[in-house]
This record gives C-alpha cells, structure tokens and sequence, in this order.
C-alpha cells in the first residue's frame, strides 16, 4: 500500500491533525492508498512557506530555473513507469495512458524551462522626447494550483511548469481522490533542487484546504482547474483580494461531420475522443452533428468499432478503457442516459454495465452511443463526464453551427470536413477556444488553450501560460 505525506517547506509532513484518507483502486476496490488529510491549518502553513520562499526564487535567474525544471523532466522520464501504476490504481485509466500522461507532462518541464527565458520586455518610444518607458513582466507572487482527478498529473504539470518558470512559488492541492500521482510529481520537481517551500504539496478536501488557498490573502494568483460550479464559488470568493484567476473549467464539445468528409475517419476520431480515459474529459466529445446524408455511414462505423472496444483493469496491458473514477460517476452517466431514452433517444449500442465476474466491484460502464437524441435531453446540454457518445443529424451547416454553439460551455470542438471554406467559415462562427478541424484534439503544448463562455477565465499551454503567472510592470524614465 502507498503511504505519503504532504511537501511543505521542504519537509515531508504528516497532517496537523493527523488524520487519513484512504484510497481505493476503481476497478476492484482495492484499498491503495492512505494519505495525509489536511485542513486549513496545513493549507496556512503551506501558505506561510510559499511566501517566505518566493523573494529568493523570483530572484533566480531563469537559466538556473530552467535547469532545475529539465532536471524535473528528466526525474519524471526516470520514475514514469512508477508514476503511471500508481495513476491506474488510483484512477482506472489503462497504465499505456497513464504511462503516456506522465511523459507529456515531463515535456511541459522542459517546455517552460526555455520559456520561461523568453520573458520579454519592452523599450517604448513616448509621448515626451525627455523620457523612456521600459516594460518589465514580474511573477506574481505565491500561487494556488487546484486540480480534478480526471488528468491528475497532466493538468498540475501544466500548472507547475508556468509559474516556477514565472518565478512563482507554489502550493499545489491535487483532487482529494486521486493525489498519488500529483504527489510523485512534485517530489520529482522537488528532488530537482527547488528550494524548501518553493514547492509545496498539501491534501484534503477542496472545501477545506482549496477554500483556505482561495481565500487566503497570501495567495496572489489561483490557478484552478475543475468544475464550473466550483469556478463560480472561487470567483465569488476571491472578490475580497481581487486576485488574478485562471479557471478551466467543465466543457461540452460538439462535433461536427459534413457531407464531404471523410466519414471513416471522423467516426474512427470520434470514437476515441468521446471514450478514451471513460468520457471523463473536459474535451471529450459531447454531442455529434452528423450530415443526414451520411448518418447510416458514420453511425454504423461508429457503432462497430464501440463493440471492439475493450474494457477492464487498466494494469492489463489489451484493455483501452478502465472503470469509470466513481460511483457518482456513473451514476450521472446512467441517469443522462435514463433521460435521453425517456425523450426517445434510442441506444445504438452499450447503455448499461458489462456484465461478468471481474467488472464486479469496480466502476465500470458499457461505452454508449445514442440516435434520435435533441436539446431538450440533459445529455446535449448538461457535461455528463462519461462514455456517451449522442448523435443528432443536420441539414445545413448553419443549422450545424447553431445547434454546437447552443450551450453554456465554450471550450473544444471538432469539425469534419474536405472544404477549405467550410473549415474556415465553421471554426470562425464556433464560440469556443479550440476548433480540431479534421483532428480531434485542440491540445498543442505550443498553443493556448482555455475556454470561452462558462468554461472558463485565461490560457494554459504556450507562452500565454507564463503570462498568466507574470504582472507587467511600466518604468518610466526621464533622461
Ligand atoms: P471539482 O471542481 O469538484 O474539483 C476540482 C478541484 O477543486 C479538486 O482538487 C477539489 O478538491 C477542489 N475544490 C473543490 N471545491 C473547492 C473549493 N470550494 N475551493 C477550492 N478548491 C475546491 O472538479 P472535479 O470533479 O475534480 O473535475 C471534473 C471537472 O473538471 C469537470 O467539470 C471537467 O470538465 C473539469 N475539467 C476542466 C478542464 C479544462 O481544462 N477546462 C480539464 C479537466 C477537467
């Protein structure tokens, strides 16, 4: 069983209570993991080393940052294998992609290890001949980083990268179901030689130790990913301290397939973004617009490569999908599923648990695809976070257009299609951060990504994602 303790101020600590929470394997209810429960107390003094740290490391200059966060990504490379076991277990995902998320978030290391020497400033010409304004940008201070259990490792790197690139000092909290892996990562980017309270790792309920980080006046910057609900809670909270947020919040994707595209391929795309990691992506595929032209097509594609799909424990190296994280999990799945059929939405294929002795105990779901489906059901509105894949057909591309972006999220969404026209129309009128037009991932570690309307405040990836981390400051000088 894994036994951890929480980072603060280069000490590896039990909670000030010294209470436990315990974790339990998703595919067969194994107990894992028990891990330290903080509180607001710990979160405090996780707070307090973050502070008292920041002077020296926003000092250092950004070649020895950089070395420091290439060594991270070398200790990531080194440990992966260890990392992704414990990821499954604590996750469900099949150990290749767990395997496959630790090593991407080894790059964002090394990414922002040269980025973070790219923090550029400016020397302006001004109004008046006697003076000179030069731009410096400045890290911001302590940072919050909160992350959802969906991609534990992935969504903290992203966030950890950025601001020790910054020059930002941190105090992570990883989701409280699944901090194992979040927790190997920071002992890596901690056994690199930051210094002590640089990197803080601390764990416990979001309502507790994420609600001291928010609300704490020490931090300066929140970077937050999870649900949009929770993103409403933090806004309405850091109105005190008016501090600078990054939300990435929940998504509902649409997907869209013209008449002239090729019909395999988006449907073998489709499969995969609507079911790799259990639907349980922010930018998963949510709602399929089909051309009623080609929907016999594509949907029996669809359909044939759902059924080879294999399920299990994501330790057994043949199976592509892994329980789902919870039982609430599928819970709400089933029920957006239960509602769909109610308003006539027919089931194509999956819709209930597979049945026999190993899915017994763990969380596993039938990946579903669903017809007939339209926008009074739950399922097009509402983001489910599990492995259902509803198709609608459509006329027009207009009618196409209006039905992806009738949705209070705007974060992904993909479009199929030959015509370069088309393409570029369509991806101009989707009100969404991320178009994958004839791909179906909007993810590059060298372009911005975030969400518009309900799905979120700011950018990760990219140089954008330092500037989330960095105050620009103006000098003005007279000569
Ligand atoms: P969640 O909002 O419940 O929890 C996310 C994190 O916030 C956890 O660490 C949790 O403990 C913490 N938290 C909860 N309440 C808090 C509070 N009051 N103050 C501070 N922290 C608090 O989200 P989840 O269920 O873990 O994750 C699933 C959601 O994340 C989905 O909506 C999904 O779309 C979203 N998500 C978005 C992106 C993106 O990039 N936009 C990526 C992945 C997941």
């Amino acid at each position: 069983m894994y036994r951890s303790k929480m980072l603060i101020d280069g000490e590896f600590v039990p909670s000030i209570s010294g209470k436990v929470t315990t974790i339990f394997n998703p595919a067969n209810g194994d107990l894992v993991a028990e891990v330290p429960k903080g509180n607001r107390k710990d979160a405090r003094v996780a707070l307090n080393a973050a502070k008292r740290a920041f002077p020296e490391w926003a000092k250092t200059n950004s070649q020895r940052r950089g070395e420091i966060l290439h060594e991270g990504a070398k200790i990531v490379r080194q440990r992966a294998e260890q990392i992704a076991s414990l990821l499954t277990q604590e996750q469900g995902k099949p150990l290749k992609d767990a395997k496959k998320e630790v090593l991407a978030s080894a790059e964002f290391f090394d990414y922002y290890a040269e980025e973070g020497k790219r923090n550029f400033g400016e020397w302006i010409p001004t109004q008046s001949p006697n003076t000179r304004s030069l731009v410096i940008r400045q890290p911001i201070g302590v940072a919050a980083l909160i992350t959802p259990w969906n991609y534990p490792v992935y969504l903290l790197a992203l966030k950890m990268a950025p601001a020790l690139a910054a020059g930002c000092t941190f105090v992570a909290k990883p989701a409280s179901g699944a901090p194992m892996a979040a927790t190997e990562l920071i002992k890596a980017i901690f056994d690199a030689g930051t210094p002590p309270g640089a990197v803080n790792v601390i764990l416990g309920p979001g309502s507790e130790v994420g609600a001291e980080l928010i609300e704490n006046p020490i931090s300066r910057k929140i970077s937050f990913t999870g649900e949009s609900e929770t993103g409403r809670w933090i806004l309405r909270h850091t109105a005190q301290h008016i501090k600078r947020l990054s939300l990435e919040l929940g998504g509902h994707s649409p997907f869209i397939v013209c008449q002239d595209a090729d019909f395999e391929e988006a449907a073998k795309s489709c499969l995969w973004r609507a079911f790799s990691n259990m639907g349980q992506i922010c930018v998963s595929v949510n709602r399929i617009y089909v051309d009623q032209k080609i929907f016999d097509e594509f949907s029996s594609i669809l359909v044939e490569q759902t059924q080879k799909l294999k399920i299990g424990n994501g330790m057994d190296p043949k199976v592509d999908l892994g329980p789902m994280f919870n039982e609430a999990q599928r819970q709400k799945t089933r029920e957006h599923i239960t509602d769909a059929v109610v308003k006539g939405a027919k089931v194509l294929c999956g819709g209930d648990e597979p049945k026999g002795m190993e899915y017994e105990k763990g969380f596993f779901f039938l990946p579903t695809v669903l017809s007939n489906v339209n926008h009074s059901m739950k399922i097009m509105q509402e983001e489910t976070f599990g492995p259902v894949a509803p198709i609608m057909t459509f006329k027009t591309l207009d009618e196409a257009l209006r039905l992806a972006n009738d949705s209070q999220y705007g974060l992904a969404a993909y479009l199929f299609t030959k015509d370069l026209s088309t393409a570029i129309y369509a991806s101009e009128m989707l009100e969404v951060g991320g178009v994958g037009v004839n791909v179906n991932n909007v993810m590059d570690m060298q372009a911005p990504f975030g969400g518009w309307k309900q799905s979120g405040l700011g950018r990760e990836h990219s140089r954008h994602a330092l500037d989330e981390f960095l105050e620009t400051k103006h000098i003005r000088l007279k000569l």
